[in-house]
């Protein structure tokens, strides 16, 4: 069985692929050049599997989505007192180029630019040469996307030529004392940041390192702490998505953090990491149809952190018993679209064929709607495949057994489904 969530990636892509609302950046020269066509989604669980459908591997430039990350590695670095003294935590409601500062001459976050070059100047410490401290944070973005990454350096000249703006911003924090580099300095190592060059794979992988407590999922290196992560994704939900962060939260729900190429990354803390490309910005400087594939899977998948449905504790695969004719798959726990994902996981490695195969409910104490109708896709694919599918559901949880191939999955009783020499 090939497990289906790709499947369901591209149908999302698909839904919004008409839309054509929206202006790609042209501020930053290069940028303007980018095609505005560009899409693809990438979703990666905290278990380390990921998926991917369109322009996944398309390589565009991080930009504001670096924010969080550095922000993350300055707080490794110094904790948190410490990078409290020089920005704070607050949501701004400005734009992301404002030259604002709270009263005490801080910026009052790290998401917005001014907090963001602030931040990139606490990055191996206040003595590094601009090289150093850009290759800091080179070699830690590699490992937060588990291959080496590089600064698209045509695109970072490209920007300095035209960074009036944040010039004036990294005078204004050097004439209040917050930062001590040059201004010049200042704009180079966090352009440079900027331009480090990913594609949807990369950041769904770096997404999930923050929703996984640090530990990267893919490599199982352990980069950041857990409190660190939390930290990250706590100011992410507040201030991540400029002056649209409150309707985000309310509509989206899920941690996020835009950049003008078209980038955009939402984290669900201790489930999964996803990532789009899609290069038409709406006023605020957030992807149109990135907000879009966010505000579906959202409510389709049921991933509103708000939710009152998010539960979860439990492994969703109790056990799995099989000899050479029967399967028996039992399942339990709150299954919503994590857990679903870690059940076709497991059907799609276990590559069974030609198998009595029973997927087990008696254990399961909720069913999301995303849950049901994805493992009755599996269960499809398992039964085209040549195995002959059936559902123990004694509570009733499947409410709609109906495939769709115009079939309806068959109830089965457990004792149908015995393997010799197991303990039920
Ligand atoms: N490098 C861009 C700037 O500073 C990043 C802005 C963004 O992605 O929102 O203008």
């Amino acid at each position: 069985m090939k497990t289906p969530i790709p499947f369901y990636l591209d149908k999302i892509l698909n839904s919004v692929r008409d839309e054509d609302g929206g202006e790609v950046a042209d501020y930053i020269p290069q940028l303007a050049e980018a095609n505005p066509d560009q899409l693809g989604v990438a979703l990666c669980s905290v278990t380390g599997h990921l998926y991917s459908a369109g322009d996944a591997e398309n390589r565009f430039t991080i930009q504001s989505i670096s924010k969080p990350f550095i922000y993350a590695l300055a707080l490794q670095e110094l904790g948190l007192n410490e990078v409290c003294e020089v920005v704070g935590l607050e949501p701004s409601g400005q734009a992301f180029n404002e030259l604002s500062l709270a009263n005490d001459h801080r910026p009052v976050n790290p998401m917005i630019n001014a907090g963001a070059i602030v931040v990139n100047q606490l990055i191996n410490g206040v003595d590094s040469s601009v090289e150093d401290r850009v290759e800091r944070i080179r070699s830690y973005v590699s490992k937060l996307a588990g291959r080496e990454v590089d600064v698209d350096k045509r695109l970072c000249d490209s920007e300095l030529e035209n960074a009036e703006r944040n010039l004036s911003i990294a005078h204004m924090l050097r004439s209040y004392g917050i930062i001590q580099d040059d201004a010049h300095d200042a704009v180079l190592s966090y352009v440079s940041q900027c331009a480090l060059s990913i594609d949807v794979r990369d950041l769904a992988v770096m997404s999930a390192t923050l929703a996984n407590g640090g530990r990267q999922p893919v490599t199982g290196e352990k980069i950041l702490d857990a409190d660190v992560c939390r930290l990250t994704l706590a100011v992410m939900s507040s201030c991540g998505m400029y002056d649209g962060a409150g309707r985000w939260m309310a509509e989206v729900g899920i941690p996020a953090k835009s950049g003008v190429a078209g980038g955009l990354i939402g984290t669900l803390p201790g489930q999964l990491g996803v990532a789009t490309l899609s290069p038409r910005l709406d006023e605020q400087g957030n992807s149109v149809r990135g907000t879009a594939i966010f505000q579906e899977l959202s409510s389709d998948m049921g991933l509103h952190l708000m939710s009152t449905d998010n539960r979860f504790g439990v492994h969703p695969v109790r056990s799995v018993d099989e000899d050479d004719e029967t399967a028996i798959i039992r399942l339990q726990g709150h299954i919503n679209f994590t857990a679903t994902e870690a059940i076709l996981h497991e059907l799609e490695e276990r590559q069974f064929s030609e198998k009595r195969l029973a997927l087990d409910f008696s254990q399961v104490s909720g069913l999301h709607q995303v849950g049901r109708r994805m493992l009755k896709e599996g269960l499809r694919r398992l039964k085209e495949e040549g195995n002959e599918v059936a559902l123990v559901d004694d509570n009733g949880l499947v409410t709609d057994r109906a495939m769709s191939d115009g079939t309806v999955l068959p109830l089965a009783d457990k004792e149908d489904y015995v393997i010799a020499g197991e303990e039920v």
